[in-house]
C-alpha cells in the first residue's frame, strides 16, 4: 500500500466581513515582514471577502508560505444563480481553500449539512481544497451531547471517496468564537479523536493524514498549548487574524 505522505500544518485566517484595501495592503506588510524573518512551519492561508480575493491574491504573490482562500462558494458550477461564486470562479482567481458550513452561515443563513457536503463536493470538483467547519453549541456542550452533534455533522456534511489531501475540517465550537473562551485541552482532543475516527467512512484511504484544525478564540498565548493535542494540525483564526502581527505569532508557533 502506498505509504501517505504527512502533510504540513494549517494556519488559516478567516477575516469574515472586515476589511478594505488598504487594510488589507496594511495587514499583509505586516505579516509578510514576520515571515520573512522567520519561517514557519505550517502552511498559510488568508481567507479574505469575496471583494479583496483578487487584490489580496496579487499582494501573496510569490510568498512559498501564503495560499488564498474564500470564505465560501456556491454549490453549483455555472449558471443561473444571482449573487452567487462558484468554485471554478474562486479557482480562476488563485485560491486554494474555500471555508464552508461555518457556524456564522450554518446558524443565520440557515445552511444545511445537505448544502454543505453538496459545495464541497463542488469544491473539490474543481480543485479547490474545503476547509469544513463542525462544532457544538453551548447547549448541546452543556447537555452532553457534544461528540454525537459534531458526529453527525461530520457525517452529514462531507462527501465520500475523498483523498485525505483534498480535506480539512475544521472544529469550532460555536461558544468558543469570539468570546475569549476555550474548551480545555482533554475537550479538543477527545471531539478531534472523535472526528478522525468518523472521516474512516469518509476517505478512500489515508484519514489518518486528513489536516484538523482547532479554531475558536484561538490567539498568540495560547495556540502554543493546541498545537501540542493530538490530533490537531493547525487552527482556523477569526478575531486574531486581522492584525498581521498577531497573526505572524500565530504562524510562527509552528
Ligand atoms: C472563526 O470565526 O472561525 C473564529 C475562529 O473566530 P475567533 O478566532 O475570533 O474566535
Amino acid at each position: 500500500m502506498k505509504k501517505q505522505l504527512k502533510q504540513l500544518p494549517l494556519v488559516a485566517g478567516n477575516w469574515k466581513m472586515n476589511g478594505d484595501i488598504g487594510s488589507a495592503e496594511e495587514l499583509l506588510t505586516d505579516l509578510k515582514a514576520g515571515l520573512s524573518a522567520n519561517a514557519p512551519k505550517c502552511e498559510i492561508v488568508i481567507c479574505p471577502p469575496f471583494t479583496l480575493l483578487q487584490h489580496v491574491g496579487k499582494l501573496l504573490n510569490k510568498n512559498k508560505y501564503l495560499y488564498l482562500g474564500a470564505q465560501d462558494c456556491s454549490e453549483y458550477g455555472v449558471g443561473a444563480y444571482t449573487g452567487d461564486i462558484s468554485p471554478r470562479m474562486l479557482s480562476d482567481l488563485g485560491c486554494r481553500y474555500v471555508v464552508l458550513g461555518h457556524s456564522e452561515r450554518r446558524t443565520r443563513l440557515q445552511e444545511s449539512n445537505v448544502i454543505i457536503k453538496r459545495k464541497a463536493a463542488q469544491a473539490i470538483h474543481e480543485g479547490l481544497i474545503p476547509i469544513v467547519c463542525v462544532g457544538e453549541s453551548l447547549n448541546e456542550r452543556q447537555e452532553g451531547r457534544a461528540q454525537k452533534a459534531v458526529q453527525t455533522q461530520i457525517s452529514r456534511s462531507l462527501p465520500t471517496g475523498v483523498e485525505p489531501s483534498e480535506l480539512v475540517v475544521a472544529y469550532e465550537p460555536i461558544w468558543a468564537i469570539g468570546t475569549g473562551k476555550i474548551p480545555t485541552t482533554a475537550q479538543i482532543a477527545q471531539i478531534h479523536l472523535t472526528i478522525r475516527q468518523s472521516l474512516q467512512t469518509k476517505c478512500a484511504r489515508g484519514y489518518e493524514s486528513v489536516r484538523l484544525l482547532y479554531g475558536g478564540s484561538v490567539n498568540p498565548q495560547n495556540v502554543g498549548e493546541i498545537i501540542r493535542i493530538p490530533n490537531v494540525d493547525g487552527c482556523l483564526v477569526g478575531g486574531a487574524s486581522l492584525k498581521g502581527g498577531t497573526f505572524c505569532d500565530i504562524c510562527l508557533a509552528y
